[in-house]
């Protein structure tokens, strides 16, 4: 720029100086005149050159770039080397897209791009397999019209994405698949869809292998159990130095059975989605079952105090609920040496319903809290054995909870104690009219 604006003023300086040596050895008209046809040849130059740099622009290819002449030269200079730059990085980002779009196409996994109204911007081979799109038919249209599903719809629509959708498929038989929706940048999705049929035969065969054993075992140890009892119980016929040895067996069949029964209770919920009735429960009569159990079961050893908002109702399946609700009453009993307390509560906290088991047991360590409700999970094994646990019962609490839009909330402090709490969504409560509130607490 400083380089053109010098020889601007050179071009100038000359003009002026041959125009007043033409003044001074010829005469004044003559030297305005020179002057003038320098500066309209100077314009006209200009004009020229814009004219051409304009005619480029229509057509702008590196090999038709005019030369120019002058400060032109530096002018095209300049944009000849800013085109080649951009036409590089132009040619680096389509590769690099055409490297993304192979790679996206070799995917296993469909992968659909959404724009920030949810239609498709993109989509690969397998996608279009997945979900009947056509990357050629369907680009701008919206996923919701192509994918019709009520359960996809509302999925995107919740706007909720932490945990994947499945789906049979519409299209192909037998297919099971996977949706999972994930942000990105501003307001765009991708939509991943996985095809897990083979996942799920294994799950249902395993499911249905657990079933089976438990249900062929349960008749045997049936029987055995019920003769090792009709035994015991005869005179004479158990020798006093082999007694120990018949308590041992029959404790052992009592534990076996107790498994095969949870492991059955546990393929039951697994093998039907949804709760079998949906009705609502009057939670007086569900407590007192609950209560009842727990004074058998703690056999005046504990303090065991209830507090119930008895307006409050819930509704889901009774059976399922009473088993999940004296689970952590249970536990609570064997868990909590003699002498402790067990309060249980049934209250509102904001605009949920919460069932909770306080106790002043042993406690939990803070690093087995996320896995209690795994299968066979247990802190302490020999004390779960002594209790009569299977380490199944957290297992199919969190099942049946799940199944009614419930969830499980642990907080334990070791040595000190337990709350297990069972929180139902709102959708769940019913609020009864004309009802005693807040029960008072009853102990036993
Ligand atoms: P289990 O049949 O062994 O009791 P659960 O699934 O019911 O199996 O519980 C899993 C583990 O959680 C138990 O083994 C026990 O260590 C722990 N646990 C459950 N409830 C309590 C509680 N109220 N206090 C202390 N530990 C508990």
């Amino acid at each position: 720029m400083h380089d053109i604006r010098w020889r601007a003023f050179w071009l100038g300086f000359l003009l002026v100086t041959v125009s007043l040596v033409v003044w001074a050895v010829v005469d004044e008209i003559a030297a305005l005149l020179v002057f003038g046809v320098g500066v309209v040849l100077y314009l006209t130059t200009h004009l020229y050159w814009i004219h051409q740099l304009l005619q480029w622009f229509n057509k702008p290819d590196l090999a038709t770039m005019p030369l120019g002449t002058g400060i032109w030269e530096d002018v095209f200079a300049a944009i000849y080397h800013q085109q080649r730059r951009y036409s590089r990085s132009q040619t680096q980002l389509s590769s690099a897209l055409d490297r993304f779009r192979h790679a996206a196409s070799a995917l296993p996994d469909g992968v659909v791009l959404l724009n920030g109204h949810d239609l498709i911007e993109w989509c690969n081979p397998p996608a279009e397999r997945h979900l009947g799109l056509s990357m050629k038919q369907d680009v701008g249209q919206p996923i919701s019209y192509l994918v019709r599903s009520s359960d996809f719809i509302s999925y995107l629509d919740s706007h909720d994405y932490t945990d994947p959708i499945k789906l049979k498929s519409w299209r192909l038989a037998d297919t099971t698949l996977e949706l999972q929706v994930i942000p990105f940048g501003v307001n765009q999705k991708l939509l991943i869809s996985r095809d897990i049929s083979q996942l799920e035969k294994v799950e249902h065969m395993r499911r249905d292998f657990i079933a089976n054993v438990s249900h062929e075992l349960r008749t045997p140890l049936t029987v055995v159990g019920g003769f090792l009892e009709t035994l015991s119980d005869m005179d004479g016929a158990v020798p006093d130095s082999t007694r120990s040895y018949f308590d041992m067996m029959q404790e052992q069949t009592g534990r076996m059975r107790r498994l095969v029964e949870d492991l059955l209770t546990l393929s039951q919920l697994e093998n039907s989605p949804t709760i079998p009735q949906d009705t609502e429960i009057d939670i007086n009569a569900l407590l007192s079952m609950v209560m009842n159990e727990a004074r058998g079961l703690s056999n005046d050893r504990h303090t065991i105090t209830l507090e119930a908002d008895t307006t409050l109702n819930l509704t889901g399946a009774l059976e399922e609920l009473h088993s999940a609700l004296g689970n952590l009453v249970s536990n609570a009993i064997r868990y909590t040496p003699t002498g402790g307390s067990i309060h249980i509560s049934w209250k509102t906290r904001g605009t949920d319903g919460v069932f909770s088991v306080k106790d002043t047991g042993l406690g939990i360590e803070q690093q087995h809290i996320d896995r209690l409700t795994e299968r066979f999970y247990r802190v302490d094994r020999s004390r779960s054995r002594e209790t009569g646990g299977t380490g199944l019962g957290l297992s199919i609490v969190k099942h049946i909870l799940t199944r009614h839009q419930a969830r499980l909330d642990i907080e334990s402090e070791f040595g000190k104690g337990s709350t297990f709490s069972a929180v139902f969504p709102k959708a769940r409560l019913v609020h009864k009219a004309n009802a005693t509130s807040n029960q008072p607490a009853h102990t036993a």
